[in-house]
């Protein structure tokens, strides 16, 4: 999927290259409606403004597979349509510039999506209508620019039935309602590439908070999901200010909002000023210390820098977009979660790329073909690299002048490291091609940089690290070190550290009552060790079922049940109202134990009749 979609944007990158030298699109305006929405029908008219940059015969729009598409009220220009592009042919002549206003319909197979309206058990609070347009194409629903090089100002109105949320680009600038329907106008002040377009509909409550900068940050949630509100968008506005902060350029768009939808096909895009994320990271307090929206929300603010503000010139500088906003993100997260969690999830990077490389399949970071891995994690890598050899001040000024010198256009790899270069007077030939242009992944000099510099030294209460040593990320190794890990263990507070220390130790080595008085996350990871429990740990084994975490619960209540059969009814009556994840699995584990738990009959019946 992921190849496919590259190859495809080498190609019809190739394709267009011809187009943007002809014609620099400037403005759009679109207003869309929806017909029968069983059929998936969309509708609506499309204006363009664009600028002819050399004389030619034609220039085309992208348009898949519209049911019907036409040019109107313009006798000047012919077209015809080939299910792929409308072309408009004209003696078009350098400079001079044009409008041009298009009619269309359109049964989106994809890019568009409707979810819920053709199926009758689905309440209409249910349904919703929103957009992908990275990998999928815009141009399947609208007539638009599938070329990322092509950067438009998309102005959408959009007219749907009364009482839903209509949520697009830009700022709401004016809502007409009618007896039945609503029509939202959205305005964007810059432009974008069409990719970026998007829309979401359905039936939200919405929170807005601001920025230290005074930027809106509007946080949509569904109407019953009010006590999930906190969790989900927590540390929201704090991430927003350091990120600001760190890149140093203020944020471009209008407002940022977020918005939940049904069945996402990723866990977030980063559409221009509307990040439109799955609402399985709708969570509430006891969930977020497991999965939280976090990460996924800081790395699609991230974007709207890093691919939207500049966008990658091609699939070879995806990096730009993806390892950029993989650092920045881990920055954010840094601020709040504090340095442990960064080097520990750099260290984490590092070793999923190494079994990439044992595989044999690290690439080129230039090589559009490359995976995500190396891609996101690589390029995150090659940033935290980068800046601890030119220092913060250089990187950071480099960062914000390539940013912004090339704003709201597009860039490669070079306009990035030109910038460096200049902001360290540093010569970074031998680090781009030994980072950037090798395949080899050179593991062993991460290692020695960075993952070494701590060490473990013997005090007079114990065993610790040096804190005296670099805040780089120490991997403990306890192959043949179970004692000293033990040791370590028992007196370190660092979360991360211990979990990785209990699963290196195994069921044999966690043997003592006291492990169990560390965190939660260590608590967890003894949970997912130890499943055959001995007698003498079963107290404090029982003690998980009442930890804040539905993993651990789920975990321990798996555990219990099979290592404690005189006891089944027991846990199952302690655990019985706690539902889990939105995917319910605590609950759908305890469904599945009660009904196989023979004394347990008369009351799983009782409680499954309800649910
Ligand atoms: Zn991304």
């Amino acid at each position: 999927m992921k190849r496919l979609f590259l190859l495809l944007c080498f190609c019809i990158n190739f394709l267009i290259a011809q187009q943007t030298d002809a014609v620099d699109f400037k403005k759009a305006k679109a207003d869309i409606v929806f017909g029968d929405l069983t059929e998936k029908q969309v509708s609506g008219t499309i204006s363009y403004e664009f600028k002819i940059l050399k004389n030619v015969d034609s220039i085309y729009l992208d348009a898949q597979n519209f049911n019907h598409i036409e040019i109107l009220n313009n006798k000047k220009f012919r077209y015809n349509y080939n299910s792929k592009q409308l072309i408009i042919k004209h003696r078009f002549k350098k400079g001079d510039t044009h409008q041009i206003a298009i009619g269309f319909t359109a049964q989106p197979k994809k890019a568009l999506y409707f979810i819920g309206w053709d199926d009758v058990s689905s309440s209409a609070v249910e349904n919703q209508i929103w957009t992908q347009g990275q990998g999928k194409y815009t141009s399947n629903w609208l007539p638009s620019i599938d070329d990322m090089n092509e950067k438009i100002k998309f102005d959408l109105s959009i007219t749907f039935h009364k009482g839903y949320e209509v949520i697009a680009n830009g700022k709401l600038t004016n809502q007409q309602t009618n007896d039945s329907t609503s029509t939202w106008h959205y305005d964007m002040q810059n432009p974008m590439s069409s990719y970026l377009v998007a829309l979401a509909i359905g039936k939200y409550n919405k929170k807005v908070a601001y920025s230290k900068s005074g930027i809106p940050l509007e946080m949509y949630y569904y109407p019953e999901d009010s006590l999930k509100f906190e969790p989900t968008y927590r540390y929201t506005k704090q991430m927003f200010d350091v990120l600001e902060d760190e890149i140093g350029v203020p944020y471009p768009w209008q407002n940022y909002k977020m918005v939940p939808v049904k069945d996402f096909l990723y866990a977030g895009m980063e559409n221009t000023s509307l990040n439109i994320y799955s609402d399985s990271y709708v969570v509430d307090s006891i969930a977020f210390v497991d999965k939280n929206f976090v990460n996924i929300n800081a790395h699609e603010l991230a974007h709207q820098w890093f691919g939207n503000l500049v966008t990658a010139t091609s699939g070879t500088h995806h990096w730009l977009q993806e390892g950029f906003t993989t650092y920045y993100a881990l920055l954010a997260e840094k601020d709040i979660f504090g340095e442990d969690y960064y080097y520990w999830r750099l260290y984490e990077y590092a070793q999923e790329l190494k079994t990439q490389d044992e595989a044999g399949q690290s690439t080129s970071l230039l090589d559009p073909k490359s995976s995500s891995t190396t891609f996101y994690k690589k390029g995150c890598w090659v940033l935290h690299m980068l800046r601890e050899r030119i220092g913060d001040t250089a990187f950071k000024k480099g960062v914000k002048s390539y940013l912004k010198k090339h704003q709201f256009k597009n860039v490669n790899t070079d306009d990035f490291i030109t910038e460096i270069e200049k902001a360290s007077s540093e010569d970074l030939s031998g680090f781009v091609n030994k980072w950037l242009v090798s395949s080899e992944l050179h593991y062993n000099d991460l290692k020695k940089r960075f993952f070494t510099h701590k060490a473990i030294v013997k005090t007079k209460n114990g065993i610790k690290i040096d804190s005296t040593a670099s805040t780089s990320y120490y991997p403990i190794n306890c192959e043949g070190h179970e004692q000293i890990c033990k040791v370590f263990l028992l007196d370190s507070n660092d979360s991360f550290r211990n979990a990785k220390i209990v699963e290196q130790l195994g069921e044999e080595h966690i043997s003592k009552s006291t492990f169990f008085t560390k965190d939660i996350k260590t608590r967890q990871a003894i949970a997912q060790t130890l499943t055959d429990i001995p007698s003498e740990l079963k107290t404090d084994y029982e003690s998980l079922l009442n930890d804040k975490s539905y993993i651990t619960i789920e975990i321990a209540l798996f555990n219990l049940w099979r290592n404690f059969p005189d006891d089944r009814t027991k846990y199952l009556n302690q655990t019985k109202t706690i539902i889990g994840f939105n995917d319910k699995n605590v609950r759908i584990l305890w469904l599945t134990l009660a009904l196989i738990t023979e004394d347990y009959e008369p009351i799983i019946k009782q409680s499954t009749s309800k649910s």
